[in-house]
């Protein structure tokens, strides 16, 4: 069974994101970038699958720009068999939406034909959380989101997969059939770190490039970002001498109590 993963790539977690003074989106001139972090979970779920005799084949893919190339890479390091990078040019990397992303997807999983496909639950950067399921209807495969863990088993001549989920108050179980789409939460697995041989041994991997048009898909944004703003500044506390002087502002000027 192959299982696919889509990877983004996202300003890295570490960065403190400026809004463009024009509030049109997120500065991204010499900003690091890196792997969505749900996506790390995933490629590191789908390799625990081919290490357990379950998977037979990872295969990495990304859409957007050239530079993806990069994350991708990172995913052959981390275990990954095989990527695709489905190209865009810059104009269209910076304003690719999920929906796009999800018929590109579509499009390679009817090449591909995995049984599995493994993606973040969202994307850090735009937290959209929506290209799994978009994905899924699309195909008219099974989804199950959220996933805090994932046993893939075959159950009388069919594979299906348990997926716990992790809800409100508790914990959900599912049973879907396969072929399907999940999604990774925090807790399905600690992804592990990819050692300098394997990233040495990442760059023989096979990568192949893909245009949207091969693939017949029309990746034109169907959404306009009216404008990006930053949150309101908190204001500043004030220091209070006593107890006596945090009760009276608390009941006079907060109204709270
Ligand atoms: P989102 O719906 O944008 O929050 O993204 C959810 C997940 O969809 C991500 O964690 C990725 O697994 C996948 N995804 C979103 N955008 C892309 C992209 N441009 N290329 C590859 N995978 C993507």
């Amino acid at each position: 069974m192959k299982v696919l993963v889509p990877v983004k790539r996202v300003v890295d977690y570490n960065v403190k994101v400026r809004v463009k003074a024009d509030q049109s989106g997120i500065e991204l001139a010499n900003v690091k970038m890196a792997m969505n972090p749900f996506d790390e979970i995933a490629v590191e779920e789908a390799v625990r699958l081919k290490e357990a005799g379950i998977a037979t084949e990872v295969i990495a893919v990304s859409c957007g720009a050239t530079a993806c190339q990069e994350q991708l890479r990172t995913a052959l390091a981390l275990g990954a068999d095989r990527a695709i990078l489905v190209e865009t040019d810059a104009a269209q990397a910076a304003d690719l939406q999920s929906l796009a992303v999800a018929k590109l997807l579509k499009a390679v999983c009817d090449k591909e034909q995995p049984g599995l496909v493994i993606l973040g639950k969202q994307a850090i950067d735009d937290d959209a959380n929506q290209t799994g399921q978009m994905l899924a209807a699309l195909l008219g495969w099974p989804q199950a989101t959220f996933a805090s863990k994932v046993v893939i088993a075959d159950e009388n001549g069919q594979m299906r997969a348990t997926v716990t989920r992790e809800i409100d108050g508790g914990l959900e179980t599912l049973s879907i059939k396969l072929p399907a789409v999940v999604t990774t939460d925090l807790r399905l697995n600690e992804p592990r770190y990819a050692t300098l041989p394997n990233i040495m041994k990442a760059k023989k991997k096979p990568m192949d490039v893909l245009k949207p048009a091969e693939l017949g898909v029309d990746i034109a944004p169907r959404l306009t970002t009216l404008r990006v703003v930053e949150p309101a500044k908190r204001q500043a506390g004030v220091k209070v001498a006593d107890v006596a002087e945090l009760v009276a502002k608390l009941k006079n000027e907060a109204k709270v109590i």
